[in-house]
């Protein structure tokens, strides 16, 4: 690593990380309230970063090519399927800063699955909401069909839209702020089962026998080179069940074909293959889309284009929460007060311990 990349471009990269981390950690604490994403941008310094790629960012800082181009944009790419020449700065230092991850034993989605019990809501699953309408007294009245049944209605004081607008299929009332649509990443994840402890040596050119990374990620400088892009954006190793077969992981922009797995693994067991649009297109801007479209009308996910992921998702729907009580109510999810930034060293978390 210090002998292809050198000291300063990884230790510069991984500094540049740890201030961003820090920033974004006020987040719990101290930042609390905002109007809209580019209020909250600007109120963490970060209006700079989102405006520009991250390899024109680096680029600044002195971080040099090869280590930008081949390490950071292997993250850019593994984490949100974007070259290092299109994803703005800061979702390209939150790529970087995955080390350390933790989740929950047993599935991620115990953490949301509580969320809903705790909370005591009513949770429709299965109901498709197909349109919002404005009634008497600023309530919304909303229509949806269970598992395709006949549709029916329901008033509500308050909306929040928490999906991607474009994934809606709804059409929004006039009266409601536009939202411009944000075009997602339409990626191809293939899980499979194998025998074969690794990948191919012959499919990486490299003589039979050769050991391959249980995880081999790409970048786009063969692409930038005039050579066909990758055939894939990542694919790791991830464990080994008890009859033996690997449980193999692949990104990829295009569908792998059965033959394609044959000739990469060798053998393949069972395949599943699932297409998501998976999160926005995330280019360089100054613009998001608005948080609040109308009066008691709310939209959480202008927030994946600042940055995408579950936890800043969760952070947003504080906000949107937070802003519509204000609205509402007159008054924050803390009480008054308690948004003053917390006494230095305690463990508080805003929203949390109020
Ligand atoms: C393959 C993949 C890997 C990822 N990896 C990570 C990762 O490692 N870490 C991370 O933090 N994030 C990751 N993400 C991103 C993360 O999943 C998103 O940031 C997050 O799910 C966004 O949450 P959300 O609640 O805003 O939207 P969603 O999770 O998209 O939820 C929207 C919900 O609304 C429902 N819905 C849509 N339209 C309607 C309608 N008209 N009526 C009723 N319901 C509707 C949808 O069915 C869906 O359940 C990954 C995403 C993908 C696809």
């Amino acid at each position: 690593m210090l002998w292809r990349y050198g000291y300063r471009s990884p230790t510069t990269t991984s500094a540049l990380v740890q201030a961003m981390i820090n920033t974004y950690l006020n987040l719990y604490s101290t930042v609390t309230h905002w109007g809209s994403v580019e209020e909250l941008s600007a109120s963490l310094n970060f209006t700079e970063i989102v405006g520009q790629d991250t390899a024109a960012y680096l680029a600044s800082q002195g971080v040099g090519d090869a280590y930008a181009y081949e390490i950071v944009e292997a993250s850019t790419r593994v984490n949100y399927a974007q070259n290092l020449d299109k994803i703005h700065a800061l979702e390209g230092m939150c790529s970087m800063a995955s080390d350390g991850a933790m989740s929950i034993k047993g599935g991620n989605y115990q953490v949301f699955e509580n969320f809903i019990r705790e909370s005591k809501a009513s949770l429709h699953l299965n109901t498709h909401v197909t349109a919002l309408e404005s009634k008497s007294a600023g309530r919304w009245q909303l229509t949806a069909s269970k598992n395709g049944a006949a549709p029916f209605t329901e008033e509500y004081d308050a909306v929040i839209l928490a999906a991607p607008y474009d994934s809606l299929a709804m059409t929004l009332p006039s009266s409601a702020e536009p939202v411009t649509p944000a075009p997602y990443v339409h990626l191809h994840v293939t899980l499979l089962a194998t025998t074969s402890p690794s990948a191919s040596a012959e499919y990486f050119n490299q003589a039979p026998g050769t050991s391959v990374p249980a995880m081999v990620l790409t970048t786009a400088q063969g692409i930038r080179a005039g050579k066909p892009a990758p055939e894939f954006n990542s694919l790791s190793y991830h464990r080994q069940l008890t009859n033996g077969e690997w449980i193999v992981k692949i990104f990829s922009m295009q569908r792998v074909e059965d033959d394609w797995l044959l000739k990469v693994f060798g053998n393949v067991g069972w395949v599943y293959r699932k297409v998501w649009d998976a999160y926005p297109q995330l280019p360089p801007t100054a613009k998001f889309n608005p948080m609040k479209l109308d009066k008691n009308l709310y939209y959480v996910n202008g927030f994946e284009t600042f940055i995408s992921t579950m936890e800043t998702e969760t952070i947003a729907s504080r906000g949107v929460v937070d802003l519509m009580l204000r609205e509402m109510f007159d008054e924050g999810i803390c009480p008054s007060g308690v948004s003053e930034p917390p006494p230095e060293g305690v463990d508080f978390v805003w929203g949390w311990d109020c």
